[in-house]
């Protein structure tokens, strides 16, 4: 896909979802560029399984944007598991207020990301290889005004990874596909356990026609600090999920 036709299917699938705004041309240049360097490693390392340009612009670059709405100007955010950067790189490129961390415990996939930080003069994108149950009894503790995770693990599961990493009264804010109630139903008693309460559902499908997929946003907010227990080891949160 040309430049010029990049350029228009990412119009029109950010005025379908409302992400117009967000838009602008410099902005557009940055996610063509992300797109080519996204084909160009996959190519020679295993990144991402989504690379058809129209899925790239609307699973990777509009889906992570979908976020966007819910995060107070100048938040400290903090993406866990963040893969090849999503929904790190897009909110950092169209909310230049936040300060993003990504974080992920694969370094080829934060090595990814760094290079796009670098290449798109993102200053306000810092990024770690750390495995968040770590994280969550270092420096970052008790720490983001946001904790946002897509694809990394089931709720009960990313509660204990993420939620530790939030400071009291910020918000962890799961990206979840069409099973998010049932997940949610499923995260009642790690969610109490870890301090959070659920405050808003958003939910919105994601394409068009027979494409549509449905999706799943939680806020869910820490109300205390996390207790000394948590996170457990990653062998523990797996094997006994709260
Ligand atoms: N968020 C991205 C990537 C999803 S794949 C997207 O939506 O496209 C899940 C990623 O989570 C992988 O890159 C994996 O390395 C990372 N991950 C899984 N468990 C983790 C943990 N405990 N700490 C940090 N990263 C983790």
């Amino acid at each position: 896909m040309d430049r010029q036709d990049f350029f228009r299917e990412t119009e029109a699938a950010f005025s379908t979802l409302g992400l117009s705004a967000l838009l602008t041309e410099e902005r557009k240049e940055g996610f063509f560029h992300l797109f080519l360097r996204l084909c160009e490693e996959n190519a020679k390392y295993n990144l991402t399984a989504v690379t058809d340009p129209r899925e790239v612009i609307l699973l990777h670059f509009a889906d992570s944007l979908m976020a966007a709405r819910h995060l107070p100007a100048g938040a400290e955010l903090l993406d866990v598991g963040c893969g090849a950067g999503f929904p790190a790189l897009p909110l950092a490129l169209c909310r230049p207020d936040l300060s993003v961390t990504a974080m992920d415990a694969t370094a080829k996939k934060t090595g990814f990301v760094r290079m796009m930080a670098e290449e798109l003069s993102l200053s306000n994108l810092h990024v770690h290889t750390l495995r968040a149950e770590e994280a969550g009894h270092g420096e970052f503790r008790d720490r983001f005004d946001v904790v946002t995770a897509r694809a990394v693990a089931a709720l009960p599961i990313l509660t204990e990874l993420c939620a530790p990493l939030v400071r009291p009264g910020g918000l962890f804010l799961p990206m979840k596909g069409r099973n998010g109630a049932e997940e949610l139903q499923a995260a009642r008693h790690a969610l109490q356990e870890l301090k959070c309460k659920v405050e808003f559902t958003d939910e919105y499908p994601i394409g068009t026609g027979d494409a549509a997929q449905a999706r799943t946003l939680f806020l869910i907010r820490k109300t205390a600090a996390t207790p000394d227990a948590y996170p457990r080891p990653y062998a523990r949160i797996k094997s006994r999920p709260l």
